[in-house]
């Protein structure tokens, strides 16, 4: 149990009334932090009339009595950031009552708005606002600007007379939560006056304490366990020692633990979190699309949704003609092209055209289809004997050239993760090798596959990764992103070449694919506004950043000790160690550890280390990421 913040519905609505009573009733239980404070100090009235409570100082107090951004600039002064007031957090043993100013949609810093703020501090968030005219009102309104911004309220306390038609409305609307009223001593306000207030309502209080008890300890201490006995996790050996994290909650680049430890999510949970973990619009059209929806059949049915969401895509692309062939993952992305690929050469007469080429390191997938192309013998070595045939090439135009020059009757199409292999190690090519790939593929007259299922979406620093070549791919696959990583959606983008052979009456040569969760409304929704966010162009600002930290502050590391090689493309940064190969898998391990030490999750792949968080990702989460590449850097170098 970690405290509670204190809202106001805006500046004299009596949170300090509140947490008078409230301390005064409960001082044994719980401190008092106000962490900025301007004018007369919240903090010295507390230490006044409730000399019972520990109150701690505040991290920051301006003499003037104004807005606390406009204070900080008079004073030349910056507020602290979301970091800092995160890691100032007092070290007490008993919870903290924390208190805000001003309303929650009031500024914090330059940048921020106060709840924006607050939501990084993930404690329970009590409204408290005045009893006088108009209660209904202001309290539904901020009730309802917060839940859209995915800063629920657990409380509303209505301070002064008692107005029991309000508490009623209020109640009926906000069903979720606890409503109460609060009376505060008619006569002046003293120790006394205070106890003798808070005694007859010590009972209606003490209910916030139990939601606060409710709220922090959902948690089951057993999970662990439980999993272990029901659970076979992905990638992982039943006999692992190693636990794996029990997650409570998401927020924006965090993953909170329910010891309240909060990790960055340097990884994007796989790479499918695109702006960050409930990013506030994409939940909100969540939220819209399930007044309406579930899932529907997509065969002979079709709906809004899926149609928009089509469009955007190929308008992202400058497809004017071409087709959008849903289905819901990465993998089943890739079988659909391969097939399409296939079947195309069929319609034109083609059929012994069966060969794929692909590239070492690549990885797409781990159905059949996309396990034959990927290869990869640690991972799939082992269903070798049941894959078909297909051809691993380097990333170079000359081996595929020869490759292709070799196999000339018999390749339907090349297959590559353009720009960035991920799960080969985040190895990378650049735009021109791309690009000579692409006129090479062209030359030959086969088909050319992009798979941006991880590329997808600006993590290369262009919304699609084969747009920095210039080049137009035949089939497109994407999934991870495409919902913003909240649901799982996935699209093969289909040229108007390809399409054009299936638009015949001949029923034989029907694509004859589907899945039963295809093109799935509610994660079509969410793709909807992702995709008009991405094609708004905000986002590049944000990823920009990233990789510009990324150049600043990592590339010392291409010539640190221990480091074979470091990589950047966009917003992935890569270190690829220099360690022996038969250490490699004790490596990955130690990595986690030290990183999961200091509070960042990153999952390395043998022994590259790399970073691929959310577009929202703050600066002091990148310089805490840095931090932990350098630490492994340095605890390779000196092993
Ligand atoms: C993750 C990935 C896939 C497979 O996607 P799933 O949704 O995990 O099946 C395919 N291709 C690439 C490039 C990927 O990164």
């Amino acid at each position: 149990m970690r405290g509670f913040i204190v809202l106001g519905t805006d500046t004299d609505a009596g949170k300090t009334a509140f947490s008078l009573a409230f301390l005064t009733a409960f001082a044994d239980r719980f401190d008092y932090w106000k962490p900025v404070e301007t004018g007369a100090p919240d903090s010295g009235r507390i230490k006044a009339l409730v000399p019972q409570a520990t109150v701690h100082a505040s991290l920051m107090h301006f003499e003037e009595a104004v807005a606390p951004l406009l204070a900080a600039r008079n004073a030349g002064q910056i507020l602290p950031s979301l970091q800092q007031l995160r890691d100032a957090l007092p070290k007490t043993t008993k919870p903290l009552l924390i208190e805000t100013f001003g309303g929650p949609f009031s500024s914090y810093d330059e940048n921020h708005l106060q709840f924006e703020v607050l939501r990084h501090l993930d404690l329970p968030r009590f409204l408290i606002t005045s009893s006088a005219v108009g209660a209904i009102g202001r309290t539904i309104q901020t009730k309802i600007a917060l839940d859209s911004q995915n800063s629920p309220l657990a409380a509303v306390v209505l301070v002064g007379p008692a107005d029991p038609f309000a508490e009623e409305q209020i109640r009926k609307y906000c069903p979720e939560l606890l409503v109460l009223n609060l009376q505060m001593p008619s006569d002046e306000w003293t120790a006394e006056s205070l106890q003798q207030a808070v005694a007859a309502q010590k009972a209606k209080l003490a209910k916030l304490l139990e939601l606060n008890e409710r709220t922090n300890d959902s948690s089951d201490p057993r999970l662990i366990e439980r999993d272990r006995q029901v659970i076979w996790h992905p990638y992982t050996s039943l006999a692992d020692p190693q636990e794996p994290l029990a997650v409570e909650s998401v927020d924006a680049e965090f993953i909170h633990l329910p010891d309240g430890r909060r990790l960055i999510d340097g990884i994007s949970s796989w790479w499918t979190i695109l702006h960050g973990h409930r990013h506030p619009p994409l939940m909100q059209a969540l939220r819209e699309a399930e007044a309406k929806w579930d899932h529907v059949l997509f065969a002979g049915a079709t709906h809004e949704p899926a149609v928009q969401f089509a469009e955007l895509l190929l308008q992202s692309l400058n497809w004017e003609s071409g087709r959008v062939f849903y289905s819901d993952n990465g993998s089943t992305a890739v079988e659909v092209a391969l097939k399409l690929a296939y079947q195309a050469w069929c319609h034109r007469g083609e059929p012994q055209r069966q060969l794929f080429i692909g590239f070492e390191n690549s990885y797409h997938g781990d159905t059949f289809g996309a396990m034959s192309i990927g290869r990869d013998p640690t991972f799939f070595g082992r269903f070798e004997p049941l894959l078909f045939r297909t051809i691993q090439i380097p990333v170079s135009s000359e081996s595929l050239d020869a490759a292709l020059t070799t196999h000339s009757k018999e390749v339907a199409g090349v297959l590559i993760e353009p720009l960035v292999q991920g799960a080969g190690g985040m190895q990378m090519h650049s735009p021109q090798e791309l690009k000579a790939i692409f006129e090479v593929t062209r030359r030959h007259g086969v088909y050319f596959i992009a798979d941006e299922v991880m590329t997808g979406g600006g993590r290369t620093g262009t919304l699609w990764a084969h747009e920095q070549a210039g080049i137009r791919p035949d089939l497109i696959c994407a999934a991870k992103t495409l919902a913003g990583g909240i649901l799982s959606l996935a699209a093969t983008i289909v040229d108007q070449s390809i399409v054009a052979l299936f638009q015949t009456p001949d029923r034989t040569k029907t694509f004859f694919h589907g899945h039963s969760f295809t093109a799935h409304p509610l994660a079509c929704s969410i793709a909807c506004k992702n995709w008009s966010l991405l094609l708004k162009g905000n986002w590049k600002k944000q990823a920009g950043f990233i990789e510009s930290y990324w150049r600043q502050n990592l590339v010392s590391l291409a010539k640190a000790k221990a480091v074979k090689e470091f990589r950047i493309q966009g917003t992935i940064a890569a270190v690829e160690f220099d360690t022996p190969g038969g250490y490699l898998a004790e490596v990955g391990r130690k990595l986690r550890q030290i990183c999961l030490e200091e509070g960042v999750l990153l999952r390395p792949l043998g022994n590259v280390l790399y970073a691929l968080p959310p577009y929202c990702t703050s600066e002091d989460s990148l310089a805490r990421i840095t931090h932990c590449l350098f630490r492994c850097q340095q605890s390779l170098a000196n092993a």
